[in-house]
C-alpha cells in the first residue's frame, strides 16, 4: 500500500519515527509520503525521505506551507523572522525525492488551536505555490477544509497550466458537487481513517464513505494523515503510517472489490499522479 500524506516529519514522531516506518514497511507499506505544513516541517520532510532509499521501502517528500501558516510562514522559519519563506520553499521543492506542492489550500474551520487566518493571505499564499508548482512541474497536494467552493474557483483559473494529472484533494471532505468538479478537473482523491468514522462530520454535509462509494477506484488515494485521524478500531491512540492498510481496506470492502486488486490499482493511480514507479 502507499501511504500519500502522513507527518512523521511532526514532533510526536521526533523520537520513534524510523520504527515508526520500519513497522509500516514490515506490514507491506511500500511508500510513505511526509508533507510539510510550514518551511520547517517541509524542511523536515525532506531530510527523512533522503534517509530512506530501497525497494521495501521508500520515502518521499511534499513540500508547502498550509493555509494556517499563511500568516506565520516568515516567523516560523528556523524559529527566526525571516522575510523569504518563498524563496526557501522554492529551494526545498527542488531538492530530491521532493514530489510535490502541499499541503496547500484554504481552510475556514475554526480550531481549538487555530482561528481562521486572514483569508486574503490564505489566498495570497495559495495562489503563490501553485505558481511554483506551474513553475517546476510538481502535482499538486490539495488541503481543503469547509473551503472547497473557493479551492475550486482558484483552481479553475490556473486549469491550462497545472501538471496532467495536476494533482489530487488529500483528505477528502466536501459537497458532492465539489467531488464532481475536482474529478472533472482531473484531481485524484485522497481518504484517510476518518472514512471509518460514522456519521456527518462537524461542519460537513455528507458521510464520508458515501463520498467514497461517488470517486472510482482509478481516482482514489489513500492515507492517513498520522499522526492524526486513527482509523476504527484503532482510534484514541497515535495514527501510523502502517495503518494506511485498515484504511485500503476499508474503501475496498465499500466498493465490494478485493484488496489485491484495489492495491495495484493504487499503485498506478499513485504512478499517475506523481510520476514514479513503485
Ligand atoms: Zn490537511
Ligand atoms: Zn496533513
Amino acid at each position: 500500500m502507499v501511504d500519500v500524506h502522513c507527518h512523521l516529519n511532526f514532533h510526536s514522531f521526533e523520537d520513534d519515527y524510523d520504527e515508526v516506518a520500519k513497522h509500516a514497511f514490515e506490514s507491506g507499506v511500500r511508500v510513505i509520503v511526509n508533507t510539510g505544513t510550514s518551511i520547517p516541517s517541509s524542511r523536515r520532510a525532506v531530510e527523512l525521505a533522503q534517509k530512506y532509499d530501497s525497494p521495501a521501502g521508500e520515502m518521499y517528500a511534499i513540500v508547502g506551507v498550509h493555509p494556517h501558516h499563511a500568516d506565520k510562514a516568515d516567523v516560523e522559519f528556523e524559529g527566526e523572522l525571516q522575510s523569504n519563506w518563498f524563496d526557501n520553499l522554492k529551494k526545498l521543492a527542488r531538492e530530491p525525492k521532493v514530489i510535490g506542492i502541499g499541503e496547500i489550500g484554504l481552510d475556514y474551520h475554526t480550531y481549538k488551536s487555530n482561528g481562521i487566518v486572514d483569508k486574503d493571505m490564505q489566498f495570497g499564499a495559495f495562489k503563490k505555490q501553485i505558481g511554483l508548482s506551474i513553475e517546476l512541474g510538481l502535482p499538486l497536494q490539495i488541503h481543503n477544509r469547509q473551503a472547497g467552493e473557493d479551492i475550486i474557483q482558484v483552481l479553475k483559473k490556473y486549469r491550462t497550466q497545472l501538471q496532467d494529472p495536476p494533482g489530487m484533494f488529500h483528505c477528502f471532505a466536501g459537497s458532492k458537487k465539489v467531488l464532481k468538479t475536482a474529478l472533472d478537473l482531473g484531481f485524484y482523491i485522497g481518504f484517510d481513517g476518518n472514512i471509518t468514522y460514522k456519521g456527518i462530520a462537524p461542519g460537513e454535509t455528507v458521510e464520508l464513505s458515501e463520498l467514497v462509494k461517488l470517486t472510482s477506484a482509478d481516482r482514489i488515494l489513500v492515507e492517513t494523515d498520522s499522526p492524526f485521524l486513527t482509523p476504527i478500531p484503532l482510534r484514541g491512540i497515535r495514527n501510523e503510517p502502517k495503518n494506511v492498510i485498515i484504511v485500503g481496506e476499508y474503501i475496498a470492502s465499500l466498493k465490494g472489490v478485493g484488496i489485491h486488486g484495489f492495491q495495484k490499482q493504487i499503485y498506478s493511480n499513485f504512478e499517475a499522479v506523481f510520476k514514479i514507479k513503485i
